[in-house]
């Protein structure tokens, strides 16, 4: 049966990472390990994932599959037909113009057969020539088998005239604008690829004698007890043989890197290792930012679970105000509502989120979310609050206002969804009917991701469009159905 994830109302108000991307060479059963890591990435990514691998009397295998890693790879009857030392696996959500319209053919890895032999990819990220790229493609003969902008890389790689899988990757990837952090395999080979500007992360880690993985964070080195060797970088490419040899290029032309900060702040996981930096430590950092910006008299400092925790956790300390948990996260909500039934959805964030009245009551409460992208959630909270007895109510909010999409592999609304695109600060205030709100400046985010200057806005160390309207990959196809960019002198 098709079990897929639930979708519910409080859903739609976060920003969703579309992809984890895992793969292993020189391990004995090298499923096993790429399912047990697609699990721990399984939070950038929940509709849907799939495992390529080969064996060199199996040949490649493959298994694609709606739903969570834990449901499909785990029975030995699907593990078994994924025999052999070198694999590739992927996690994907939808992106928002294909919510639940996803057809199995647009799950990954894509598996190619060239004349030097098969190669299956696997991408994180978002292709933002993918339009322009598959039409020529389809003119001059291809024939795609998905809706997916990745597999434009396939299809690149068997126009190429290189003599191996790497070189014709390279003249792919070259033709691609935007983000990609992709793994890749051939019989023998397991390669690692960063976009120049490194927008999306990507871990090399050690396993045993002659055993390498590639990883999108370091969570899922820790879960098999891979050692982590150093992150793939931007614009690098690596080449792991069966035998244990790694070899690495820089095929791109140079360029700055500009790494997601909202990986800093909500996508990763808050146990992995960013740029040498534990993201807990970030998003607690954050709150301590927060807490010198944007003070406020109150009573008790409580997260949104889980994700605002670490900067609510930062606040509470910078602050001397007290923590505590004034929300509790039903853990288990999405497991009982596979399908919620109508009057199921009506509850709403009340499925999965509950408050925590003898803490709150008659207190001023400084709750602390990861972002605002609706407002439909942080409203509902709020009355929630309200209801159960809190006195007053401050959001102190861990990213700037998200003002802008992002065209870089997160599912984001249009402009005219995000509640900081159409009002002021004061105005968003007025519509949620908080006491006070407040977002951490672009400046105090850097600074809480390790950059003591703050950002340097002639040349932004990261990627931070969705808050500075700044694209520092052009959005090519975008740009061809409308999209405006902001005005240089706004
Ligand atoms: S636009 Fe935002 S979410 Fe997208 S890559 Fe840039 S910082 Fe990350």
């Amino acid at each position: 049966m098709r079990t897929m994830p639930p979708s519910h109302p409080f859903d739609d108000d976060k920003l969703k990472e579309e992809c984890g991307v895992f793969g292993a060479v020189g391990v004995t059963d090298a499923a096993s390990f790429i399912a047990l890591g697609l699990h721990a990435l399984q939070h950038r990514g929940q509709e849907a994932g799939g495992i390529v691998t080969y064996d060199p009397e199996a040949n490649f295998q493959s298994a694609r599959r709606f739903g969570y890693v834990r449901d499909n790879f785990t029975s030995q009857k699907v593990m078994e037909t994924l025999p052999g030392s070198i694999g590739i696996g992927h996690v994907r959500y939808s992106t928002a113009g294909s919510k639940g319209t996803t057809a199995i053919r647009d799950v990954q890895p894509f598996f190619g057969e060239f004349a030097m032999g098969g190669a299956a990819i696997a991408h994180n990220g978002n292709i933002t020539n993918a339009d322009s790229l598959r039409r020529e493609l389809i003119e001059r003969g291809s024939i795609f088998q998905s809706s997916s902008d990745s597999e434009c890389i396939i299809h690149l790689m068997a126009r190429s005239l290189q003599r191996n899988i790497p070189e014709r990757m390279k003249d792919a990837l070259r033709r691609v604008e935007g983000a990609f952090s992709v793994v890749a395999m051939t019989r023998t080979k397991l390669i690692g690829v960063r976009d120049p500007r490194g927008v999306r992360p990507l871990v090399l880690g050690k396993i045993g004698e002659k055993g390498y993985v590639l990883s999108s964070e370091t969570c899922a080195l820790d879960i098999i007890g891979a050692e982590f060797v150093r992150e793939i970088e931007p614009g690098e490419m690596v080449v792991i043989s069966d035998d244990g040899k790694l070899t690495s290029s820089k095929p791109f032309e140079q360029q700055a890197s500009r790494f997601c900060i909202f990986e800093h702040v909500y996508f990763s996981r808050p146990d992995s290792i960013l740029e040498g930096r534990s993201v807990y430590e970030t998003r607690r950092q954050i709150g301590v930012e927060l807490a010198k910006e944007a003070p406020v008299e109150a009573d008790l400092v409580c997260p949104v679970p889980d994700s605002g925790t670490p900067a609510a956790i930062g606040f509470a300390h910078e602050s001397g105000i007290p923590y505590g948990m004034g929300i509790i996260r039903n853990q288990y909500m999405g497991r009982t509502f596979i399908e919620p039934s109508e009057q199921i959805r009506n509850m709403g964030v009340r499925l999965k989120l509950n408050v925590n009245r003898a803490l709150i009551r008659d207190k001023r409460i400084i709750l602390v979310d990861d972002s605002v992208v609706r407002g439909t959630t942080s409203r509902k909270i709020k009355d929630m609050l309200l209801d159960a007895g809190a006195a007053e109510v401050h959001f102190r909010i861990a990213s700037p206002p998200t003002m802008w999409p992002c065209f870089y592999g997160v599912d984001t609304p249009d402009r005219d969804k995000l509640l900081a695109a159409q009002m002021t600060v004061e105005e968003m205030r007025q519509h949620l009917d908080v006491d006070s709100l407040q977002f951490i400046s672009l400046d105090g985010l850097y600074r809480a991701a390790g950059v003591a200057e703050g950002r340097n806005n002639a040349k932004p160390q990261y990627c931070d469009a969705c808050f500075s309207g700044e694209y520092p990959v052009a959005p090519t196809d975008m740009l061809a159905k409308g999209f405006e960019l902001k005005p240089a002198a706004e």
